[in-house]
C-alpha cells in the first residue's frame, strides 16, 4: 500500500475503498438503549414484528359499526343502537342483524361487525339510526395486520434509527434496542498560529476554526468527541498527543500538518506510531489526506485548510463511521444539473461546494460558489452539497449533472 515513503497519489475511488475496507474492520462493540436514547443510533439486530400490526380488527373512522350486508342498497334503514365501544375499551357487546354500535377511531371492533358507517352519514333518532343507500360493505375497519403481519420484517439490521423506526418498534413493544457504540473520537488542531476562539490574536496568529468544526461534524455523524485538543507543531506534542488520543478513542481525526512543508510533522510521526494506510489523493480539496492505523485507532490526518478538512471529513471519516457502525444502506446519490458551465483547471476529482435550488418544474440546480479557495469559509457556509467533479473530466456544460456526494 502507498505510504509517505511512495508518493503515490491515489485516485478518489481507491481512496475510499481502502477507508471502507479497513472501517469495516473496526466494528464497534454493541450495547443496548431504550428508545429515548435511541434516535439516530445504528440498529444490530433484525427485528420482527411479535404480533399482527394492528394487533385486532378496529374502526377507521368514528360513527357505527354494523353488518355490511344489512346496509340499503336502496332508501334508507334504520339500525338498532345497542351500545357503544371507545378506544381502549375492553369489552365490546355483540352485534347481531339490523343491530349497531357506536364506536371511535381506534375501537375494537365487536364481533360480527365488519363495516362502519360514518358518523357524519348517520341520522341519531333514540335508540335508531339511520343509515341511507350508498355506504360500502367493509369500509371504515382496519384490519388485524394489515400494517405488518406477525413476523414481517419492521426494523433491519444495521438501520439508523429515524423517529419512524422508533414509532415501529415501540409498537411492536420493543422498549430498548440493540445498537453499535457510538464511536469514540478525538480532536486535535495542530498548528503553531492557532489560538482559542475567546483569547487575543497575536501577530500572525488565527483562531483554531477547525477544532470547533470537526467536534460538530463528528456529532453529527453521531460520534462522541472524547477528546480535544490544540497540539503545536513539534514532532514531541504531536507524538504525545496521538498516543493519548489513541488511547481514549476509536477514531482520531487531526487537521493541518500534512502537507510537505517544513512544519509538517504529522506523515513521519504517523509512520513511527503506526501503518500509513495511504497518504496524498488526487482530490481538491483534501489531497494531503493521510490515513493510518495506530493501535486499535483509525487516524484521519486532515489538512488545515478549512474547506479541505470539512470535505474530507465529509467524505471519509463519514464513511469510515458508517462501516464502523454497520449501517446496512449507504444513502442513496442524490443528483443536480450545473446551472453555468465550468471549467476545471486540473484533472484531479473535485468537491465543489454547491447551493442547491429547484425550478418550477422540479429539476434540481446547482450553482456552484465563486469562493471555492479551499481556506475559504464563505464558500463553506453559503452552501448546502458538495457536487463532485470526477477525475478526468474537464469541462462541464450548463445543464450537466453532477452526482451530489452523501453525508
Ligand atoms: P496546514 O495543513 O497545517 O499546512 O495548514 C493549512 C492552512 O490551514 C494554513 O493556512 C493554516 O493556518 C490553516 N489552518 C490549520 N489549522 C487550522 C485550524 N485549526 N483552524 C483554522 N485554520 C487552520
Ligand atoms: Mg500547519
Amino acid at each position: 500500500m502507498p505510504s509517505v515513503d511512495q508518493p503515490t497519489r491515489i485516485g478518489l475511488e481507491q481512496a475510499l475503498q481502502i477507508v471502507a475496507a479497513r472501517a469495516a474492520q473496526h466494528r464497534l462493540p454493541v450495547e443496548t438503549v431504550s428508545l429515548a436514547d435511541a434516535p439516530g443510533r445504528v440498529s444490530v439486530d433484525d427485528v420482527r414484528a411479535p404480533w399482527p400490526l394492528p394487533p385486532f380488527a378496529n374502526a377507521a373512522m368514528d360513527g357505527f359499526a354494523l353488518h355490511g350486508a344489512d346496509l340499503p342498497r336502496d332508501g334508507e334503514r334504520a339500525f338498532a343502537l345497542v351500545g357503544e365501544v371507545f378506544a381502549g375499551a375492553s369489552s365490546v357487546p355483540d352485534v347481531r342483524a339490523g343491530q349497531c354500535v357506536r364506536v371511535t377511531t381506534g375501537a375494537p371492533m365487536p364481533p360480527g361487525a365488519d363495516t362502519v358507517v360514518i358518523k357524519e352519514n348517520a341520522l341519531v333518532a333514540g335508540d335508531r339510526v339511520l343509515v341511507n343507500a350508498g355506504e360500502r360493505p367493509g369500509a371504515n375497519v382496519r384490519a388485524a395486520g394489515e400494517d405488518y403481519a406477525e413476523g414481517d420484517l419492521a426494523v433491519p439490521a444495521g438501520t439508523p434509527l429515524a423517529a419512524a423506526h422508533l414509532a415501529l418498534l415501540a409498537a411492536c413493544g420493543v422498549a430498548e434496542v440493540t445498537v453499535r457504540r457510538q464511536p469514540r473520537v478525538a480532536v486535535i488542531a495542530t498548528g503553531d498560529e492557532l489560538v482559542p476562539a475567546g483569547q487575543p490574536l497575536g501577530f500572525g496568529r488565527i483562531h483554531d476554526s477547525n477544532g470547533a468544526m470537526l467536534a460538530a461534524l463528528a456529532r453529527e455523524s453521531g460520534a462522541r468527541v472524547v477528546l480535544q485538543r490544540r497540539v503545536r507543531d513539534e514532532p514531541e506534542s504531536l507524538r504525545g498527543a496521538l498516543l493519548e488520543a489513541a488511547m481514549e478513542a476509536d477514531v482520531i481525526v487531526s487537521s493541518g500538518g500534512v502537507s510537505a512543508g517544513e512544519a509538517d510533522h504529522l506523515a513521519g510521526v504517523t509512520r513511527e506510531l503506526g501503518e500509513i494506510h495511504f497518504h496524498k489523493v488526487r482530490l481538491k480539496p483534501g489531497m494531503p489526506t493521510l490515513f493510518a492505523g495506530i493501535g486499535a485507532c483509525l487516524y484521519f490526518g486532515l489538512p488545515g485548510n478549512p474547506v479541505a478538512s470539512a470535505v474530507t471529513f465529509r467524505v471519509f471519516v463519514r464513511l469510515a463511521m458508517r462501516a464502523m457502525l454497520g449501517v446496512a444502506e449507504l444513502p442513496q446519490p442524490r443528483h443536480a444539473r450545473l446551472d453555468a458551465p465550468l471549467h476545471k483547471r486540473h484533472p484531479r476529482a473535485e468537491f465543489a461546494r454547491c447551493k442547491l435550488y429547484s425550478d418550477a418544474n422540479g429539476v434540481q440546480w446547482a450553482t456552484v460558489h465563486a469562493s471555492q479557495g479551499s481556506a475559504m469559509l464563505r464558500g463553506l457556509v453559503e452552501t448546502d452539497a458538495l457536487a463532485l467533479l470526477p477525475e478526468g473530466e474537464r469541462e462541464f456544460r450548463r445543464g450537466d449533472v453532477v452526482t451530489l456526494w452523501p453525508g
